[in-house]
């Protein structure tokens, strides 16, 4: 699609370009031969997300899906079951990587908005299923979530689901690709939100601007074991510290200012008519009634939005839309969604 300049885009938080600063951080970052484990910048990377999230270790991907993919091929075995809710990223956006890959077969439950819902989970798994049916290995959750909107998983029922895949011997994944706004939406320490899984996945190209990359965070022992599957999948890269340097620039600068992305999607929900309870973080899903019309009219006058079906749009807060930038967005908008 091509945009032009003056373009407001509320696709996605990943639109966002690096800033000048980062982009310094870049240049002049320390660089070695990652495949050798010699660059000292994709290192510190590593360690510091381990440490952020009260993990052994860390590992960089360029990209969240390739986190999220790793962890599922250590956690379940081809020919098991991954169960996760039914709008989770890593069965609706990962392009089936987990059979493609992994031979992982998945189930899903039912969910409003994304919300962890415990008796949903105790529901739809399948532990130790016998000869006849596929056995559940591991459950997936997501915080915050994505096409539910923004959703800020309850601590409480993130636990609940936590005990119940202990008791069944089966694997925790967390994506946490926007860990970060959870974390200051709600004031939980990352450790706490990040605490009882197996593996968890963190975006540093979402919400944090940096250009490419997540972490995945775990025991040592399951890191070691990702990092083979990395280079198998082709996905080890070499002097790849200029990278990891935008991503420790965006943990230095760029978490606690998600507030303001917050405030700006509770403005932008509120102009267009949204119960404010509805956006949590920085996402504004909206049901309208012809998603795919609205998105092309609101381009046709430079605000750029995404139709994630028929009848819903979402729009997204990041570090690259300012408070100018939101009230043109919130002047094309109002009118086209008021119909
Ligand atoms: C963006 C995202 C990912 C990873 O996406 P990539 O584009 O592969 O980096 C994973 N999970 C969630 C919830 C996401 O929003």
């Amino acid at each position: 699609m091509s945009t032009q300049p003056t373009v407001v885009d509320l696709r996605s938080d990943t639109v966002t370009r690096p800033s000048a600063a980062m982009r310094q951080a870049m240049v002049s970052a320390d660089v070695g031969d990652d495949v050798y484990g010699d660059d000292p910048t994709v290192n510190a990377l590593e360690a510091e997300v381990a440490e952020l999230l009260g993990y052994q270790a860390g590992l960089f991907t360029a990209s969240g899906s390739l986190a999220n993919q790793l962890a599922l091929r250590l956690l379940v075995k081809p020919g098991e079951e991954l169960v996760c809710d039914r709008i989770a990223h890593v069965v609706r956006a990962e392009m089936g990587a987990a059979a493609t890959f992994s031979g992982i077969t998945t189930r899903t439950w039912e969910t409003q908005a994304g919300r962890l819902d415990p008796a949903a989970v105790a529901e739809v798994i399948a532990p130790n299923a016998g000869w006849h049916q596929v056995s559940t290995t591991a459950i997936a959750v997501e915080n915050t979530h994505n096409f539910g909107g923004g959703t800020v998983q309850p601590l409480e029922a993130v636990r609940a689901v936590q005990e119940l895949g202990r008791a069944h011997g089966l694997g925790l994944h967390l994506d946490g690709a926007r860990l970060w706004n959870a974390h200051v939406a709600s004031g939980v320490p990352l450790r706490e939100l990040a605490a009882g899984f197996d593996t968890v996945s963190v975006c540093l190209s979402k919400g944090l601007g940096a250009p490419v990359g997540s972490v995945l965070v775990s025991s040592a022992e399951r890191i070691a074991e990702a990092r083979t599957w990395r280079k198998r999948y082709g996905g080890a890269m070499r002097q790849v510290g200029m990278l990891a340097a935008a991503g420790r620039y965006a943990l230095q600068h760029n978490i606690e200012r998600l507030a303001e992305d917050h405030e700006r999607a509770a403005r932008l929900a509120a102009a267009l008519g949204q119960k404010p309870e509805l956006t949590e973080t920085n996402i504004v899903v909206l049901r309208v009634p012809d998603a795919p019309a609205l998105r092309q009219a609101a381009l046709e006058q430079g605000v750029v939005v995404s139709a994630i079906g028929p009848t819903l749009l979402r729009l997204v807060t990041h570090l690259d839309i300012d408070d100018e930038a939101l009230d043109r967005a919130i002047e094309v908008l109002s009118p086209l969604v008021a119909g």
